[in-house]
């Protein structure tokens, strides 16, 4: 058996790991099918496929507009991308609860002013540092990041999350070298309606602040304090609010900065766009590596060709089932090719 991601010394015996915690998760999309509310939807984006995953009744027109049509029978068959076997051991989940169930308790907390959550950021680094890294090191969300900073990040948690019947010791974490460059910014939407579509995205864009939309949060989390990425980096237009906001460094209590739903609204619309972009520059390269595969002239399809295979993908014929689904894409790509094979 593997060992454990974030000890590293004992078996990753544990099954059913949450790689984002349930408690944000329930909120950006429903798992287990039990609630009327699980109108949202999560994203998942990688360069090279369309990887999207989905509460169980999305909103169709919504989902319809980025990824064609999608039946009942796709959604049964969605296994959840963010709940893994053998990634933890069971003590180290436990450890992880343990910091969940602490920043859980913030959640009801909301003002329209900044306004303290209610726990301290020694906490709040521990949570957020816990989240990205495990998104990171699953590596199915889109973006990961560099060696060094998931060691960092491991490190960090591994040093101070207390082990099973331990009390955390802020003392400890607050004279750590390991942390006092570290420093994080939250901004949240204070007035977002329940059913709104959530997000799960790691902005791609960002490499030293982090850059996470998760649920009605944006986090920007920076392992060097720096947040300056955000002054020549466009982050969907909402970079004088996360520059505004307060900056949260170890030593203190969390404050969160609140905005209004139609800057939620706003932006969302901007991530829709971008998924789509990422979603057409992922089939231009997969385009391209079939051409070379099939023999032709260069290392890239021509143009013309690429717009035929798209004409067909998005036809209206394919309106029933996942138009964008790998299958009918690969469907698709060989019947246009086909007609110009030799
Ligand atoms: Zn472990």
């Amino acid at each position: 058996m593997d060992k454990c991601n974030l000890c590293k010394n004992n078996d990753a015996d544990k099954t059913g790991s949450h790689i984002v915690p349930h408690f944000l998760l329930k909120r950006i999309e429903n798992i287990d099918g039990k609630t009327d509310r699980d109108y949202e939807i999560g994203y998942k984006i990688e360069r090279l496929k369309s990887a999207s995953h989905f509460g169980r009744s999305v909103q169709p027109e919504r989902l319809e507009e980025t990824f064609g049509e999608i039946t009942d029978e796709d959604i049964d068959k969605n296994k959840h991308p963010l709940v893994v076997d053998n990634f933890l051991c069971s003590d180290c989940e436990e450890r992880l609860a343990h910091i969940e169930g602490i920043y859980s308790q913030t959640i009801e907390t909301i003002e329209k002013t900044e306004y303290e959550s209610g726990i301290s950021t020694s906490n709040g680094i521990l949570f957020w540092a816990s989240v990205l890294w495990r998104l990171s090191v699953h590596g199915e969300s889109g973006v990961k990041l560099t060696a060094v900073q998931n060691e960092l990040l491991r490190v960090i948690l591994d040093s101070f999350l207390p082990a099973k019947n331990e009390k955390f010791n802020e003392k400890l974490i607050a004279e750590s070298d390991l942390v006092k460059e570290l420093s994080y910014k939250i901004i949240r939407c204070h007035n977002c309606v329940q059913d709104e579509a959530k997000w799960l995205l790691f902005h791609p864009d960002f490499y030293d602040s982090l850059c996470l939309f998760i649920d009605e949060f944006v986090v920007a989390f920076s392992l060097s304090g720096q947040h300056d990425e955000f002054n020549t980096k466009d982050c969907f237009g909402i970079n004088d609010l996360i520059l505004d906001a307060p900056v949260n460094i170890i030593g203190g209590n969390e404050v969160i900065k609140p905005f209004d739903r139609s800057i939620f609204i706003e932006f969302s619309k901007k991530i829709v766009d971008m998924v789509k972009d990422v979603y057409v520059g992922g089939l231009d390269e997969f385009f391209d590596e079939v051409h070379v595969a099939a023999g032709g002239k260069g290392d890239k399809m021509p143009a013309e060709l690429k717009q035929e295979i798209m004409a067909e993908i998005t036809s209206d014929e394919k309106k029933n089932g996942r138009k964008y689904s790998q299958d009918e894409i690969v469907k698709s790509t060989y019947e246009v090719m086909k007609k110009y094979a030799p």
